[in-house]
């Protein structure tokens, strides 16, 4: 079994050292993980930086794989936080840096940050979602230097009031356009931690992606301490059993791996 979305002291917003969670992965049975630490320029926020030591994280890994690499695969990704404006850069970074696995995420929209919901002031709900979608399908049109979308429906993260207005048809673009580039999505299950009572994205999304054809799905737990990997791990597989997908993957050196679901049992978390 594998979590393809975790963090450690080389990211910005995260204290856990690197052996602590890797530790909790070998006793939770996990065989195969992926760091996938922070980069994200112009961040909004001025008190945080996330800038990643490139030189010191590749040492780093191949240091825990000569530790523990007899009882799990430990491997070298990345997050990067897209912006319009920054996609040729990290298109730079990309062709320069061979990180093993690379997730696409957007923490920030219209220059605005999500996490300090600046997102939502001056907007209705259903505005800021629609920007926020907009502005994701703006970037998977014009960038391919990743291998998966993280956490789709992030923005729902950022509010308490509800919305009607789901965007569907934005979301059913963006998945049109990744899924012919042979591009995958996460279920991202800090969903659950968030209080959402799911994975990011839910159940109506994932849905929505099987029927535009989607099958390329990871499983991340975007842990920033030890003992949230593989964090409701079970559950998700269920729902994707129950949603009619019958494989996961998995990356090997940014090359998809698939996995029957049926053969993933063996987890104590
Ligand atoms: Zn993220
Ligand atoms: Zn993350």
């Amino acid at each position: 079994m594998f979590d393809f979305h975790m963090h450690s002291t080389f990211s910005a917003d995260c204290d856990t050292p690197m052996e602590d969670t890797i530790e909790q992965a070998i006793a939770k049975g996990f065989t195969d993980i992926c760091f996938t630490e922070h980069i994200d320029y112009e961040y909004p926020d001025p008190t945080i930086q996330f800038e990643l030591d490139i030189d010191a994280y590749r040492k780093k890994i191949a240091h825990m794989n000569n530790i523990y690499g007899d009882k799990i695969t430990i491997r070298r990704g990345v997050e990067i936080g897209v912006q319009p404006h920054l996609l040729k850069k990290y298109e730079k970074l990309i062709q320069q840096e061979n990180f093993e696995f690379i997730l696409c995420s957007m923490h920030t929209t219209d220059q605005q940050g999500l996490h300090s919901r600046d997102l939502f002031k001056g907007r209705t709900v259903e505005e800021a979602f629609r920007v926020y979608y907009e502005e994701l399908l703006y970037c998977v049109q014009n960038f391919d230097a990743y291998d998966v979308l993280a956490h789709v429906d992030l923005v729902k993260r950022y509010t308490d009031t509800p919305t009607t207005d789901q965007c569907y048809d934005i979301i059913e673009e963006i998945f049109k356009t990744i899924i012919p580039k042979g591009k995958g999505i996460e279920v991202n299950t800090s969903g659950y931690r968030y209080g959402l009572g799911t994975g990011m994205p839910s159940e109506d999304i994932l849905t929505l992606y099987k029927q535009c054809g989607g099958e390329i799905i990871t499983l991340g737990s975007d842990s920033h301490e030890a003992d949230t990997v593989g964090y409701k791990f079970k559950d998700s597989l269920d729902v994707l059993k129950r949603l009619g997908f019958t494989y996961v993957t998995s990356f090997e050196n940014r090359t998809p791996k698939i996995h029957p679901i049926e053969t993933l049992k063996s987890l104590n978390c």
